[in-house]
Parts: C-alpha cells; sequence; structure tokens
C-alpha cells in the first residue's frame, strides 16, 4: 500500500508492505542513487534486523555501514547526536550521501534530528519499527532531542525523501509497546476516521491487530497525511491529533516517565478529558462509554488509581505548550470528528475533575 505525501517543499511516498524489509535494498536504490549511507538504529533493532537491512543495502550497491544508540528515551538527547556527528563525519558523510534510520519512536526523532542538521541537511529515509512509529512519529516531519529541561526542547521540521513500514517488525515487539502503540490509534480513529473506528470496532485484541496491521497502519498514516499536508508546522489542524495529550503529558510527568508509556498516558488523558466534557456538555454523551470498550480490549488502562488534581493541573500548566492564559484543547463532535476549542487555564482545571 502506498501513500503519497505532498507538501510545498517536498513529495514523498510511504510504503505499507508486509514483509517490505526483504527488498529494502531495491526501495533504497529506486529512492537514491549509489552513494555512502549510514543508518542510525538502536541496540535492539540493530540485533532484530540490522544486518538483513545492511545486507540488502549493500547489495544494492550502497557503500553502508551502521551505529547503533543505547536504546529508550535516555538517548534523545544532545550528547548522544554528538557522538552520531561524529561517526558520520569519521565516515566522511557529504551531503550527497544519506541517513536510514531504523527503529522506533526515539531513534526516529533523534537520527532526523541528526541528519536535518548534519552538514545543514543531508538526505534521509524513516524505517518505522515500533507501531508508535509506523502510526505516528515517523509521519510528518518533526525531529527533536531532549534537554534537561524539557523533553522535545530542541528540534526541527524535516521530512524524509521516503518511509518504508513492514509491519511485520511488530511480531517481535513487546505486548506493551504494541498496546501504547493502539492508543494512537485509537486517538486517530476518534478525532478523523469513524471507518477505522469501526474496523477496530471488529477486533479481538491488540494481538488480532496483526492480522490487519496493512489496513490500520495505512488509515493512521493517512489521518497523519492529511493533518500534515494541511498544517505542516503545527499551528492549527494538526493540534487535533493532541485528543487526550495534554492531560496525557501531565500525568507522564507526575507518574514518572517510563513508569507509565506514552500511549497509556494518552489513553488515561483520553478518558479523562471524555469523562468530563460529557459532564460539562462540551461533548455530547456515550462517547465516555465508547472509548472506554475500545481501550479496554487493547489492555490499555482507563483510569489512574490516585488521581491528584492540583499536582496534574501544576504539571499542565508548566509544559511548554500551554505557556500563556489560554490552552487549546481537542473535544470530539462524535466519533471521527473532532474540533479544537480555546479555554482558559481555570477552565482546565474542570476536565481534571476526577
Ligand atoms: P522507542 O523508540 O524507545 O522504542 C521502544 C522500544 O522498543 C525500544 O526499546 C526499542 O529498542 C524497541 N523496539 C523498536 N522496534 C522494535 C521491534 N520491531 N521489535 C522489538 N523491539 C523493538 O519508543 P517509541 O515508543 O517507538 O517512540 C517514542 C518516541 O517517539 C518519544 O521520544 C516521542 O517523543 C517520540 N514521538 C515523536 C513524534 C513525532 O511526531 N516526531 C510523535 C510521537 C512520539
Ligand atoms: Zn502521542
Amino acid at each position: 500500500m502506498k501513500l503519497s505525501v505532498t507538501l510545498p517543499n517536498k513529495n514523498y511516498d510511504l510504503l505499507i508492505e508486509k514483509g517490505g524489509l526483504t527488498h529494502v535494498g531495491t526501495w533504497v536504490k529506486s529512492l537514491w542513487k549509489p552513494q555512502q549511507i549510514v543508518i542510525i538504529s538502536d541496540d535492539n533493532v540493530e540485533n532484530l534486523y540490522g544486518e538483513q537491512v545492511e545486507k540488502a543495502i549493500r547489495e544494492a550497491g550502497f557503500e553502508v555501514s551502521l551505529i547503533a544508540v543505547k536504546p529508550g528515551e535516555t538517548s534523545k538527547n544532545l550528547a548522544t547526536a554528538e557522538k552520531i556527528y561524529h561517526y558520520l563525519a569519521e565516515c566522511g558523510m557529504t551531503r550527497k550521501d544519506g541517513v536510514i534510520i531504523l527503529g522506533g519512536g526515539v531513534v526516529g526523532d533523534l537520527g532526523a534530528f541528526v541528519a536535518s542538521t548534519y552538514m545543514r541537511g543531508i538526505h534521509f529515509l524513516q524505517i518505522p519499527t515500533t507501531l508508535l512509529a509506523q502510526v505516528d512519529s515517523s509521519i510528518g516531519g518533526k525531529t527533536a532531542v531532549n534537554t534537561s529541561v524539557a523533553k522535545n526542547l530542541v528540534g526541527t521540521f524535516a521530512q524524509p525523501d521516503g518511509v518504508l513500514i513492514d509491519p511485520n517488525t511488530l511480531l517481535t515487539l513487546e505486548d506493551r509497546r504494541l498496546q501504547e502503540g493502539m492508543a494512537e490509534v485509537v486517538k486517530a480513529a476518534a478525532v478523523a476516521d469513524k471507518e477505522l473506528w469501526d474496523l477496530l470496532s471488529t477486533i479481538k485484541d491488540e494481538k488480532d491487530i496483526l492480522n490487519y496491521s496493512e489496513e490500520i497502519i495505512f488509515a493512521c498514516c493517512k489521518v497523519k497525511r492529511n493533518v500534515v499536508e494541511e498544517d505542516e508546522f503545527d499551528t492549527g489542524i494538526r493540534l487535533i491529533l493532541n485528543f487526550g495529550h495534554t492531560i496525557g503529558h501531565a500525568i507522564e510527568q507526575t507518574q514518572g516517565f517510563g513508569v507509565i508509556t506514552h500511549g497509556e498516558a494518552v489513553a488515561i488523558g483520553m478518558c479523562q478529558l471524555t469523562k468530563n466534557a460529557e459532564k460539562l456538555g462540551t461533548m455530547p454523551s456515550g462517547l465516555l462509554n465508547e472509548l472506554e470498550s475500545m481501550l479496554t480490549k487493547f489492555h490499555l488502562p482507563i483510569h489512574l488509581e490516585e488521581w491528584e488534581e492540583d499536582k496534574l493541573f501544576e504539571a499542565l500548566t508548566h509544559d511548554k505548550k500551554t505557556r500563556g492564559d489560554s490552552i487549546h484543547i481537542i473535544l470530539l463532535e462524535k466519533i471521527g470528528k473532532a474540533k479544537i476549542e480555546t479555554i482558559s487555564i481555570e477552565e482546565m482545571k474542570n476536565y481534571l475533575e476526577k
């Protein structure tokens, strides 16, 4: 399945295909002329897929090497970026060469940040290997690293030359990672794709997703592609993808990153917002029920045992996206249709009630 992304300064394709990794060499050759390639990955993904990808690209006529970082969010920083810059320089990489990013959202954000800043930007391709990266982070061109002050504080907007998604890579993913990816899938369906919601309704659990992975990933990529085409630099409609995220980020911060996954926090965030929106009459009733049963089916949490409104409010007002007196919230008009509303920080308190 192919999906084209058309932006003012760049067009490229997302290729979604089970077993796509087996012809990664042909894919790269169809996009780039023979040149030097560095693959950026993490240790886990290197162990699983590094050799296969490196070999296929070499056989396609490229000079190729691989650098792997330590898995996890702690690698998404400037110090690791610097190590990769040095590696690229040692390999003699120039702007005629290219980087391939193989892994989840962490190496996706980090690798694309490095590629978009090394020598003021070199070409790169994305091969996302987690569900979260396949349905969300590898599309849209946002790159980032964290600093000690905040997550994703430093970054660029940079689009790849292509994205190859092989849903078979999900077979090696831990259950909890698959589940958290499902939170973003449910979100995409809830805000913009009723048909996808209906498809998800027919699915048993997150394992069953693997039987429909191409269709599901394609639908999510399409939702994201559509908003990115309309709003490449994230100043308008793209905000709808933040459904459940304002509260979700506050939950991640107060629980501690790593204790709760991003997807779990977003699942709780969507339910919390919807519960209070129904009470306040800003969302039609019945949606909470639908969301809760969908998320529970994928073994995602729908509420926190300990809910500390004050702490959450504090975390929320410190979030870099909520500076000022007002805040954007994303509400559902119905399943498959979202709207953006601006409310005061004080009004936001109503959505945090237990
Ligand atoms: P991740 O990259 O850390 O991957 C999770 C874990 O799964 C890692 O340990 C990794 O080694 C392992 N892994 C990856 N693929 C695997 C596979 N196929 N089989 C087995 N193990 C595998 O985390 P993530 O959840 O993919 O991404 C999270 C990051 O994405 C965060 O830093 C977040 O800020 C970022 N993000 C970016 C955007 C964006 O628009 N740029 C959007 C959403 C999230
Ligand atoms: Zn998210």
